[in-house]
């Protein structure tokens, strides 16, 4: 049974509930996942929705899932590389930069998201910007419109750079991936790393001070290697010559509104590293 049948079968609620807490585990750094068998009768007992029972038999499941398989081994995400491309080496003014990469890009069919694309989504704001935000890859809003983060979490990114006394149009924002992964899951290795070399050099045309890492998928790129988001947030890395906070993923913080306040602490070092201050409240 394919997967995607597999999941189709799903009750729609349970479903939900479960992808939700799936992203939350991901946002929390814990990416590997596998499910081992469920007697029916003991999930129904413990108030799990009513399932197709086909579905939760055991001869039933994909080979992925069947006990005595072993978990396939990771595909290692590529490292960035270790020095950006010298200023003296990018010879167009920084907007004509991002063009140039833009147009390599074209209708790009380098990686399997290209199927499921409406609009790529480039990056968007200053060329010239202080502060860069990366993020995971476009959602239903930005793969609509072709512009990352202008749906619900677009809007919680908005008020974080106005909290810290900046206007979006004045920070650089793009993503790993630049078309959007099928029901917003995590990108694959193969499709990061094949997006994830134009972020490089959006990046080195950029040349931000502080490079801001929404969640662990952007964290994980940039640095070549996957952690655990606690373990990454809270302090600065030095990235090629930048200086990298790793933070929540505002579509994290829609779904835990509690971590606001960790997500306002690593802001604020950023903040320090780019010497602002938050705007006054009189
Ligand atoms: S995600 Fe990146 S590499 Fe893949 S098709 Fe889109 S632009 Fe190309």
């Amino acid at each position: 049974m394919e997967l995607a049948t597999l999941s189709s079968q799903l009750n729609p609620v349970f479903r939900e509930a479960l992808l939700a807490r799936v992203r939350f585990y991901h946002d929390l750094g814990l990416t590997e996942f596998y499910r081992r068998p469920v007697d029916p009768a003991l999930a129904q007992d413990m108030g799990a929705p009513s399932l197709d029972s086909q579905t939760w038999n055991n001869s039933a499941q994909p080979a992925l899932f069947q006990e005595d398989q072993p978990i396939p081994p990771r595909k290692p995400i590529n490292a960035p590389p270790q020095v950006a491309i010298p200023q003296s080496a990018i010879l167009a003014p920084p907007q004509e930069a991002l063009q140039l990469i833009r147009d390599e890009i074209g209708d790009c069919t380098r990686c399997p998201l290209h199927k499921g694309r409406n609009k790529l989504v480039f990056g968007d704001g200053s060329p010239t910007a202080r502060l860069m935000f990366v993020g995971e890859g476009p959602g239903a809003d930005e793969d609509a419109q072709g512009i990352p983060f202008v749906g619900k979490a677009g809007q919680l990114l908005n008020n974080m750079i106005a909290a810290m006394g900046l206007q979006r149009e004045e920070v650089y924002i793009a993503n790993v991936v630049k078309c959007r992964p099928p029901g917003n899951r995590v990108p694959e290795p193969e499709e990061g790393n094949t997006c994830s070399p134009f972020l490089f050099r959006q990046i080195d045309v950029v040349r931000p001070e502080v490079l801001v890492a929404l969640g662990a998928t952007a964290a994980t790129y940039l640095l070549g290697t996957r952690q655990p988001l606690a373990g990454l947030r809270g302090r600065v890395h030095a990235f090629r010559g930048t200086q990298l906070i790793v933070t929540y993923h505002p579509a994290y913080l829609l779904r835990d509104p509690r971590q606001k306040k960790e997500a306002w602490a690593d802001l604020q070092i950023a903040m320090k590293e780019l010497g602002l201050k938050p705007p006054s409240r009189g």
